[in-house]
């Protein structure tokens, strides 16, 4: 009988595992050329000053808009991007525009915002990243210190060795480093002494249970006291409520990001937060 159900569960699996697979490689064909066909562009989030209240900074995250399926999240597709060595040309486009709209808004007179890029960890691992991050640092004219890279958990656990080497170079360079998404992967404290970060930002699904569930505000309450203690700055993720906003000012956290703070919006739509005297 087991037998026969195990079969026969597998002949309803199958054909959907064969439709996910056939998803993916047309996902593939087509992100191949969401570039060159203007099909893939940034959002910025801004990164508040929870003390100061006021705007330090901004996540560019990259959207796709498909011309068939429209908006695919990023979620869905950068995994697609990392497996099949995409991330590579796209995480150099998505660096390159980050930097020429950072320069941009210098130039149109606009407080220095820093902006803050997310990269996989195939972008370290490829033959000179910092000379390849600097390269675009000098031809776009933007300035390091306003240059933030983000780094998931995960991410960084492929291999500390060479990430740890790269992100002190690029340390040395002058460019802030983060780790994203903190407390969803391995949480090694070992990380937090051998990189040489500059901040931590809290993943959002702690921030979301923080005020219902004590095990979540306890490890808000402990990655603060921790990113303090080992000089580093720290942001939260997904701040949706006033309530959550007062929470982490009174912990201590030092900066938030979430829809209750702004959203992500084209670069325009994110200069003219500044516009109001
Ligand atoms: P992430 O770096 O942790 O970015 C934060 C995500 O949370 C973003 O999702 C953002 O839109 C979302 N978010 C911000 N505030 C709120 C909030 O208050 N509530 C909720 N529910 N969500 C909020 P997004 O843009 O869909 O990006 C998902 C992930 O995709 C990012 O997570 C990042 O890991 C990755 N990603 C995005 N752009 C890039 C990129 O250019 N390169 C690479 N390698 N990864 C990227
Ligand atoms: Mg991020
Ligand atoms: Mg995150
Ligand atoms: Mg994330």
């Amino acid at each position: 009988y087991a037998k026969a159900a195990g079969r026969s569960a597998f002949r309803a699996f199958a054909p959907e595992m064969a439709a996910k697979a056939q998803r993916r490689t047309e996902m593939e064909i087509d992100l191949r050329r969401a570039a060159d066909e203007g099909q893939l562009w940034l959002a910025f989030q801004p990164k508040i000053d929870l003390g100061r209240r006021t705007i330090t900074g901004c996540e560019a995250l990259l959207r796709w808009d498909h011309p068939v399926h429209g908006s695919i999240s990023p979620a869905d597709f950068i995994p697609i991007a990392e497996d099949s060595g995409l991330i590579l040309p796209i995480g150099e486009w998505v660096l390159e525009t980050a930097c020429r709209q950072g320069r941009a808004w210098l130039d149109a007179g606009l407080p220095p915002v820093s902006i803050a890029v997310n990269i996989s960890a195939a972008q370290l691992f490829q033959r000179d990243p910092v000379g390849w991050v600097t390269g675009v640092l000098e031809s776009t004219g933007f300035p390091p210190e306003l240059l933030e890279l983000e780094l998931t958990e995960s991410q960084l656990a492929q291999d500390v060795e060479t990430v740890v080497a790269v992100f002190g170079r690029l340390r040395d360079v002058g460019i802030k480093l983060a780790i994203d998404d903190f407390g969803t992967g391995y949480s090694s404290l070992d990380y937090l002494r051998r990189f040489d970060a500059t901040s931590l930002k809290i993943d959002r699904s702690f921030v979301d249970g923080m005020l219902r569930e004590p095990g979540d505000a306890a490890i808000v309450r402990a990655a603060i006291a921790l990113a303090h203690s080992f000089g580093l700055s720290v942001t939260a993720e997904g701040v949706e409520a006033e309530a959550q906003q007062d929470f982490l000012r009174r912990l201590g956290c030092d900066e938030a990001q979430g829809f209750l703070l702004g959203r992500p919006v084209p670069a325009a739509e994110f200069a003219a937060l500044f516009q109001h005297t």
